[in-house]
This record gives structure tokens, sequence and C-alpha cells, in this order.
């Protein structure tokens, strides 16, 4: 891909005195580019000589995603800062598209947004905001990935309500949480309490409701 690259001749002196030597291609080549490439910079890449070709210039690569199978590219530019401002070895290389590595990222919020309100109820028990959190964590997490335990997001919702007498957003996530595990009949009865409640919830989730409600 680079054409012949010239090769020079390192000298060093081992640990017992002794010379050694050994070729290694040479950092200051510089190949002429082909349309669309990028130059490398070979003195920022980190690699193993003996097992891989520095990159004189990056050229864009489609690439399949291992989880859709859709295909991508990982452009010259994005190449360039991974393998020199971000120093990866070249061994590491995108395997997933665009879309699927968000996905992913935001699943990962999400888990971590249940450990962290798990964590809360767990030191605050009588605290109504932090089972109202729960709730909302893994029903969120539910509509994400399909997957996540709902009647555990009831049963916090219901703490929720009971530590706050009079709060209408505890009804909120409960009623979405029956809506997520197929139970519309509990899900319209927890929703429309809500939003007849006369203390409202925040406007969003009342929107959201009544989109429920009217569909239903
Ligand atoms: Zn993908």
């Amino acid at each position: 891909m680079f054409g012949e690259i010239p090769l020079i001749k390192v000298t060093a002196t081992g640990l017992r005195g002794q010379d050694l030597s050994w070729w290694r291609h040479d950092p200051e080549y510089e190949p002429p580019l082909p349309r669309g490439a990028v130059r490398g910079n070979v003195k920022r890449q980190v690699f193993c000589e003996a097992h891989h070709v520095p990159k004189y210039f990056y050229l864009d690569e489609v690439r399949s995603c291992v989880q859709c199978g859709q295909e991508f590219t990982f452009r010259a530019a994005e190449q360039k800062h991974w393998y020199e401002a971000l120093q990866f070895n070249f061994d590491s290389v995108p395997v997933r598209c665009l879309t699927c590595r968000r996905k992913r990222r935001s699943e990962h919020a999400l888990r971590e947004q249940i450990a962290r309100a798990k964590a809360a109820v767990r030191a605050r028990t009588d605290d109504p905001a932090a089972h109202v959190s729960l709730a909302r964590a893994i029903v969120e997490y539910h509509e994400r990935t399909q997957e996540g335990d709902l009647n555990e997001a009831i049963s916090a919702a219901r703490k929720a309500a009971n530590l706050w007498q009079g709060a209408a957003e505890p009804l909120f996530w409960e009623g979405f949480a029956h809506a997520r595990a197929g139970r519309s009949a509990k899900a319209r009865d927890c929703l429309r309490a809500f939003v007849d409640h006369s203390k409202p919830g925040p406007a969003s989730l009342r929107q959201r409701a009544r989109e429920f409600l009217e569909k239903a």
C-alpha cells in the first residue's frame, strides 16, 4: 500500500556491551498521497515493528458492524486521531458503527443510573425521591433495551407514593412500568390518576401520559 518503504539500519549497544543492529522502516519516508488520504506522523504512532508497518498515510476504510452488520466508514482523519492523538495500538479498530456505539454508550449510562439509584435507595430508605429515581431508571432502561425488572420499578414507585403522600410523579412511573409490562388497564388507571392529580407532576410527563391515554 505504501510502495517500497526504505529501511534504515539502527544500531545500539546491548546490555553486555555487544553491538546490536536491526532494520526498521524509515520514519521520515513520505510516499505520495493517494486521493483522499491523510498523511500519518509515524513518530507519534505506537506499534510493534515486528508485526506492523507504520501508517504513512490513512485512507477511509469500510468495515462492517459486528452488532447490526451495516457497513460504516472508519474515516482517515478518525484513524489519525486514534493512532496518533490517542496513541491506540494498531490492533485496536472500531467494530461497531457509530449508531451502535452511541446506543451501547447510552445503555451503559442507563445501567449505571440504575446502579446509582439502587445505592441511593439503600442509603436513604425513606427518601421518596430516591425510590422515584429508581423506578424511572428501570423504566427508561426497559424502554431502550426491553430488559430490566419492571416489578422492581413498580414496587419502587409504590414505596415513593407511600412515603410522599399526595405526590403525582410515582403514579406516572408505576403507570409506565405497567404499560411496558403489557398491563394496559393498570397502566391507564395509574396514568389517568396522574393526569387528573391535583398537584400535577412535570409537564413533559403529563404530555407523555396524555399521549398514552389517547392511544390506549
Ligand atoms: Zn451497527
